[in-house]
């Protein structure tokens, strides 16, 4: 398989951003590293370096917290009104929305996605979050409350809560989708009224850095949010342990998540995780074979499989095994891998080439093991960081490559042969993620819905994300909900006061 390469204009906003070396955000100004030291991002489609960015380290973190905190403590931010807050939030949306084609160019440049696909979800699906998230702002309510306290008889109380926002937060992102995963955080953060210092993936800092400009522009108060890049074990590891953060939103690999849990430890913030998986995506045979079929080869292999929820286990009903792992392979075959940029694109790049190894790895441990790649299963040329799509055969739970996650688009078939004995191997996993479901047997995939210990089940559908539909994970999959009301929790925490009369 070749990689499809066609060369394309890029649009002249994007070029000079790409053609400066990207400064950091801290207290409203744009400023290079205390150290002077700057690191590459680079083109996953060429290998080639993209963008020169300011590399943060401790020092800027602390420059950033310090900013943070007195933004939140006594800053103008802290007076506004919830509706102004709200129009803030949605007034960034509106600016997002002005500047799709932009910020997919800079996603498909950094990360390597198809353009199509950066325009048509990560930028839309981020417009549609600040504004979902714009509008919980006014909405953000404590409850009256009345109480009886059995040791003061005869006292009257006046009992309610108040909810408030957490404070000074540090989100620590990944690149899987850079400028979606800001907006997951950064939406509900603002929303509540916290301050951020938002840290994003080494390899993808570009799109948060051109959304802090959009943020300034849209009028928020210097410090309510700080965009430091940097590497994950100086400054990402410095913002978990910082004293003065309340609180540490992380998405990443559950190794990572650990750390920044232990991290955490010192002050005791508050966590909120969304980490690895290992989904199970289960078709039956009484399932719309065609649906099925279409809908397993894009829950692996949209994204390139780097998705925390890829349905990365196919559990088959052995009576149809061979023809859906046969409909999976024949399209992976077909997926036209090449440069994001190019229009007839449909899977572009892994990330980076330390990703590309990595998966490259999981493909000779899956050989060696004695898994048979039915489609896929190589790396594709020399230039840029693609690999095949890959669909795995001859695989059992305690294979590597049915356990651990690879993060790239490599699905393991199994087959099964009744729900009793499938569901504790679907379930035979430390991750919780995502699960889907096929069939169309309405009480027998609730019934199984029920049973999956998973954040997320999705029925004759997959991948399916709503701004208002939480997101997160059962087991070592993470710790809270994103998206939806649910992420409010995350960022407030309730006051109760109580009255004598
Ligand atoms: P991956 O292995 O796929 O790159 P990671 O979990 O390492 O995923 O990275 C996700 C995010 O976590 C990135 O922003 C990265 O810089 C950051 N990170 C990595 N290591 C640490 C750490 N020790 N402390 C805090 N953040 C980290």
């Amino acid at each position: 398989m070749g990689v499809a390469v066609s060369p394309i204009q890029i649009d002249s906003r994007v070029s000079e951003f790409l053609g400066k070396t990207r400064p950091m955000l801290i207290d409203g100004k744009w400023v290079n590293a205390v150290s002077g030291k700057t690191f590459p991002t680079y083109n996953p489609a060429t290998g080639e370096v993209l963008a020169q960015v300011a590399e943060g380290d401790k020092a800027d973190i602390d420059l950033a917290v310090k900013t943070a905190r007195k933004a939140f403590d006594s800053g103008p931010w802290s007076r506004l009104t919830s509706s102004e807050r709200g129009k803030l939030v949605w007034k960034l949306a509106d600016l997002l929305e002005e500047h799709i084609e932009e910020f997919a160019t800079i996603e498909t440049l950094d990360n390597g996605k198809p353009l199509t696909v950066a325009r048509a979800a990560d930028v839309p699906l981020a417009v549609d979050m600040f504004r979902y998230m714009a509008g919980w702002s006014t909405k953000l309510e404590g409850t009256t409350i009345p109480i009886s306290v059995p040791y003061t008889p005869g006292a009257v109380y006046h009992a309610y809560t108040l909810r408030e926002p957490v404070g000074v937060v540090g989100q620590v992102i990944p690149w899987n989708f850079p400028l979606l995963m800001a907006a997951w955080k950064l939406a509900p953060a603002l929303a509540s009224g916290c301050c951020v210092i938002l840290k994003p993936a080494e390899q993808t800092p570009l799109s948060a850095l051109r959304l802090g400009e959009l943020i300034q522009e849209a009028g928020f108060p210097d410090g309510v949010v700080n965009v430091v890049p940097g590497y994950g074990e100086t400054a990402g590891a410095a913002l978990a342990a910082h004293d003065q953060v309340d609180k540490i939103a992380f998405t990443g690999s559950t190794e990572v998540g650990k750390l920044i849990v232990h991290a955490a430890t010192g002050n005791l913030k508050k966590v909120s995780l969304e980490l690895g998986g290992k989904s199970p995506n289960v078709v039956f045979k009484d399932s719309d074979l065609d649906g099925a079929i279409s809908g397993s080869a894009s829950a692996i292999f949209f994204n390139h499989g780097q998705c925390c929820c890829a349905g990365s286990r196919l559990y088959v009903e052995r009576p149809v095994f061979d023809q859906v792992v046969e409909g999976v392979a024949a399209r992976a075959k077909k997926i036209r891998v090449g440069s994001g940029l190019d229009a007839s694109t449909q899977m572009g790049p892994l990330v980076s080439q330390e990703q590309l190894n990595r998966v490259c790895n999981y493909l000779d441990i899956g050989a060696s093991e004695g898994a048979k790649a039915v489609a896929g299963g190589k790396k594709i040329g020399d230039k840029g960081y693609f690999v095949e799509p890959t669909v795995l055969t001859n695989t059992k739970e305690s294979m590597k490559v049915v356990q651990e996650e690879i993060f790239g688009p490599v699905v393991a078939a199994i087959p099964f042969d009744n729900v009793e004995e499938l569901m504790p191997r679907a379930n035979d996993t430390v991750y919780g993620l995502a699960a889907g479901i096929w069939t169309k047997d309405i009480s027998k995939a609730h019934r199984l819905a029920a049973s999956m210990r998973a954040g997320t089940v999705w029925i004759n559908c997959y991948n399916i994300f709503d701004a208002a539909l939480p997101f997160g994970g059962y087991k070592q999959s993470g710790w809270g909900r994103e998206m939806g009301k649910d992420a409010l929790e995350l960022y407030t925490q309730t006051k109760a006061v109580c009255t004598r009369l």
